[in-house]
């Protein structure tokens, strides 16, 4: 059986520029606006899971 889950998208904490809406670029150095947030300092997560429930029978099944 196939059931899938969604999950309903939720307000968190850009994590890749700790919510600052900054990111300090590696080689330059310089302050720019992070892309993932796109200078919020906050992000929308949203997820989708798909999961497959199938009988076990421990003498036909290998695993
Ligand atoms: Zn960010």
């Amino acid at each position: 059986m196939i059931q899938e889950i969604d999950k309903l998208p939720k307000i968190a904490l850009c994590r890749k520029c700790r919510g600052t809406g900054k990111v300090q670029d590696q080689e330059t150095l310089e302050e720019k606006v992070c892309d993932q947030c796109d200078g919020s300092g906050r992000v929308t997560v949203s997820a989708k899971m798909i999961l497959d429930i199938r009988p076990y029978h421990p003498k036909s099944n290998n695993l």
